[in-house]
C-alpha cells in the first residue's frame, strides 16, 4: 500500500461492517474472578474470554507473580540463550514436560511465536507444509514464513490430507492442525491425521491452545482425549494464557526436537525471555489445574447445560462439545446486531467476522468458564433467543 490518506481505507472497512473496536475493561466487579467485567460503566457477564478454568484472577497466581517479582525482579533482561533463562523458567519447563508426559518442554513468549518457531524449524525451501483450512492465523503465518510450499486441506478432512501427502512433491515436512479449533470449538481428527503423517513421514504438529487444561481424563488436552503420545504427535504446542490463566506458550516434544528448536527457532532465539514472575504464576496455575479437577468438570458441565438450554430455546448451535460454542449468524451485520443486543442485556459476547472466519460464516463466539454461574448461563440463553428472534424479524438469517 503506497503512502496515501487512510481515512477512505478505514471507511471501507466500516462500510463492510468489519471495523474492529477495542473495549477497555475498567474493572472486575468481583475480586478474584474475571467472569464479570466493567465496560463503559456497565457491569457485563463475560462470555468471550478463554479463561476456561477461571484461573486468570485467582489470588494464588497473583501471589506467586508478586512474590517472584520481589525476589527476581520484573524483567528477564535478555533472551533465553544469553542471560535471561532463569530458575522459574527451568522449573516450569520440567513441570510442563511432566504434565504432558514428554521428555522436554520449551517455553515461548506466546503461542503465536511457538507456532512460528516449530513450523519454521521443521520445514524450509524445497519442502511443503500442509494445514487444515481453518487453522489458527499463527499456523498460517508460520507456513508462509517457512518458505516451504504451503497448502491447506478442507476442514477436518483427514482423507484429503492423506491424499495431498501421498501426491506431494516436494515432500511434505510438516502437517499441522489446531487440536481444538479456536473459532469453531470442534476437535481435529487426530488419530487419522497421525496415521497419515506417519505413513508419509511428515512431522505432525498439534496446536492445542484450547484443549490443554480442559480435555482428556487428566486435562492434558486433545491428545490425551485421543490417546496419542509423542510417537504419533512429535510436536505439541500448548498455550498458557487460556486455560492456565497466565501468559506464554510451550512446545513439548522429545529431548532431541527441543534441542533442535533451541538451535533453530528464530522466534525463540531472537526475543527477550518471558518475565520470570509470569512463569511463577503459571507454575501456580498448573498446580491448581492438577489438584482442582472440579474446574474442568465444571466448565464442561456448564457447556452441556448451555447446549441443552439453547436447543430447547431454538438457538442454532455448531457441532462442538468444548467450551467454545459458536452461534452461526451468516453475516457480519447479523453477528454485530446480536453482539449489541446481548450487550444491552448485560452480556459481553463478541461477533467474529471475516477475515478471522470466512465471509458468510460470521458468528457469535461464546465461551464458558468454570467461573460462571448456572443462572448466568441460563440468562444468556434467554437473551440469545430473544436477540435472535428480533434479528430474524428484521432481516432473515440464511
Ligand atoms: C490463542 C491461540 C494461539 C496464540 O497463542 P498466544 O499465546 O495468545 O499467542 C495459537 N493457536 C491457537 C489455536 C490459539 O487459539
Amino acid at each position: 500500500m503506497k503512502r496515501q490518506p487512510l481515512e477512505p481505507v478505514l471507511e471501507e472497512i466500516e462500510r463492510q461492517h468489519l471495523r474492529r473496536r477495542r473495549a477497555t475493561v475498567q474493572d472486575y466487579p468481583h475480586k478474584g474472578s474475571h467472569a464479570q467485567v466493567m465496560v463503559d460503566g456497565c457491569r457485563l457477564v463475560d462470555f468471550s474470554s478463554n479463561d476456561y478454568l477461571g484461573l486468570a484472577a485467582h489470588p494464588a497466581l497473583a501471589e506467586a507473580m508478586a512474590a517472584c517479582a520481589r525476589h527476581y525482579g520484573a524483567g528477564s533482561g535478555a533472551s533465553h540463550l544469553i542471560s535471561g533463562h532463569g530458575h522459574e523458567h527451568a522449573a516450569l519447563e520440567e513441570e510442563l514436560a511432566a504434565f504432558t508426559g514428554r521428555q522436554r518442554a520449551l517455553l515461548f513468549s506466546t503461542g503465536y511465536m511457538a507456532n512460528l518457531g516449530v513450523v519454521t524449524a521443521l520445514s524450509g525451501r524445497g519442502e511443503s507444509v500442509l494445514l487444515d483450512r481453518l487453522s489458527h492465523a499463527s499456523l498460517i503465518d508460520a507456513g508462509l514464513l517457512s518458505g516451504a510450499r504451503f497448502r491447506r486441506y478442507p476442514h477436518c478432512d483427514a482423507a484429503a490430507a492423506r491424499r495431498l501427502l501421498a501426491g506431494s512433491t516436494p515432500q511434505t515436512a510438516v502437517l499441522a492442525t489446531d487440536g481444538v479449533f479456536s473459532m469453531d470449538g470442534d476437535v481435529a481428527p487426530l488419530t487419522e491425521l497421525a496415521e497419515a503423517a506417519r505413513a508419509h513421514g511428515a512431522w505432525l504438529v498439534v496446536d492445542d491452545a484450547h484443549g490443554i487444561g480442559v480435555l482428556g481424563a487428566n486435562g492434558r488436552g486433545a491428545l490425551e482425549g485421543a490417546g496419542l503420545g509423542c510417537e504419533e504427535v512429535p510436536a505439541l504446542v500448548g498455550t498458557l494464557g487460556k486455560a492456565f490463566g497466565s501468559f506464554g506458550a510451550f512446545v513439548a516434544a522429545t529431548a532431541e526436537l527441543i534441542e533442535l528448536l533451541i538451535q533453530r527457532a528464530r522466534s525463540y532465539i531472537y526475543t527477550t525471555a518471558l518475565p520470570q514472575p509470569v512463569a511463577a504464576a503459571t507454575r501456580a496455575a498448573l498446580r491448581i489445574a492438577r489438584e482442582e479437577t472440579w474446574r474442568r468438570e465444571r466448565v464442561l458441565a456448564l457447556t452441556a447445560r448451555f447446549r441443552a438450554a439453547a436447543q430447547r430455546a431454538g438457538v442454532p448451535l455448531a457441532d462442538s462439545v468444548t467450551p467454545i460454542q459458536p452461534i452461526p449468524l451468516g453475516s457480519a451485520q447479523a453477528a454485530l446486531a446480536a453482539q449489541h443486543a446481548l450487550r444491552e442485556a448485560g452480556f459481553w459476547v463478541i461477533a467474529i467476522r471475516s477475515p478471522t472466519v470466512p465471509a458468510g460464516a460470521e458468528r457469535l463466539r461464546i465461551t464458558l468458564t468454570a467461573g460462571h454461574e448456572e443462572s448466568q448461563v441460563d440468562a444468556l440463553v434467554g437473551a440469545l433467543a430473544e436477540a435472535l428472534s428480533r434479528i430474524r424479524a428484521s432481516s432473515p438469517i440464511p
